[in-house]
């Protein structure tokens, strides 16, 4: 497995060039292009890491996973989805249009920043930082580690910039769907994109998914097996944005990315996957983890779909 790896590695660096990093939130332009990291987590709970496997980055929108897996443990499924949809949109991630055009009126899923922005409006606790220090801690459970942080930088570059976000979350306040106060939610989302974490850690969580909520590694069950299901489904048809369906045809595999670089992917019984690429293509996506994504799933039939 680490000699596939280190093959890929090698032969997916090149695609780094055809993207480039993400600055709309400008703390993240200063990641290396170039940087390429992929780790495997396996059923058995062995892992595996090469390159830029142990370089941290911040989780961006794979967090949404995480709440909506967190807040589907803490409140239950009809908490999120009497509120966010289930539908794919085929609109980049943080679109707005929808909101006002779409008949219901609610996000289409948990996985834009609209619907998001919704969960993390839901997480429990006493103010943003309690909110962020338990989701810190509920993420810890899934990748085995007890001192996940926040990149500060990150979250203050984020905060300071987001006029998008802050545009969607008032719409939301408007639609009735966010109830607490408006910056008080984005503070909360843009805490949970900060989380700082490395390919070994998305692959371990990855893994967690992939056997349904049962972590390898210590052979304990860390999520409700349909709370695991529904965050996989969701993966397959929103988790890549308006890339989704294309990556589902080429790759065939749940996943999730985010504009940190960091990309999850999840192979039913058989391996959590991690991959880190900051250097991103046109719909927000790691160009070279992208690479690396269809190279593996071509190379050990990982397709499940
Ligand atoms: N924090 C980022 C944002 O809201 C997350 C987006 C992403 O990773 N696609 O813009």
């Amino acid at each position: 497995m680490k000699e596939i790896l280190q093959r890929i590695h090698a032969e997916s660096k090149h695609a780094s060039a055809h993207g480039s990093v993400a600055s709309y939130i400008p703390a993240l332009a200063s990641a290396r292009p170039e940087a390429l990291g992929l780790a495997a987590v396996t059923a058995e709970g062995k892992i595996f890491a090469v390159g830029d496997a142990r370089t941290r980055f911040t989780i961006q929108s794979i967090s949404k996973v995480f709440a909506l897996a967190y807040v589907m443990t803490e409140l239950g499924e009809d908490a999120v989805f009497s509120r966010v949809g289930k539908e794919p949109t085929g609109d980049p991630f943080n679109s707005i249009i929808r909101l006002e055009t779409s008949a219901g009126r609610k996000p289409f899923n948990p996985l834009i920043n609209a619907g998001a922005i919704v969960v993390s409006g839901l997480m429990p606790g006493f103010s943003p930082e309690d909110k962020g220090a338990r989701f810190r801690a509920f993420v810890g459970q899934l990748i085995g580690r007890k001192d996940v942080e926040r990149d500060e930088a990150v979250y203050l570059s984020e905060k300071g910039t987001a006029a998008r976000n802050r545009s969607i979350a008032w719409f939301l306040k408007e639609l009735d769907l966010l109830p607490g106060e408006v910056e008080e939610t984005l503070d909360v989302y843009f805490r949970q994109c900060a989380v700082s974490v490395d390919a070994v850690d998305l692959a371990r969580a990855a893994a967690v998914l992939c056997l349904d909520g049962i972590d390898p590694v210590r052979g304990e069950r860390v999520l409700e097996a349909r709370t695991a299901r529904v965050c996989k489904s969701l993966m397959v048809t929103c988790g890549m944005y308006d890339g989704s369906g294309e990556f589902a045809v080429d790759v065939g595999i749940p996943a999730k990315s985010g504009v940190g670089g960091g990309i999850m992917a999840a192979v039913r019984d058989r391996m959590g996957l991690g991959v880190y690429g900051p250097a991103l293509d046109d719909r927000g996506n790691s160009a070279a983890g992208l690479d690396a994504l269809r190279r593996l799933s071509e190379e050990l039939d990982l397709r499940v779909l």
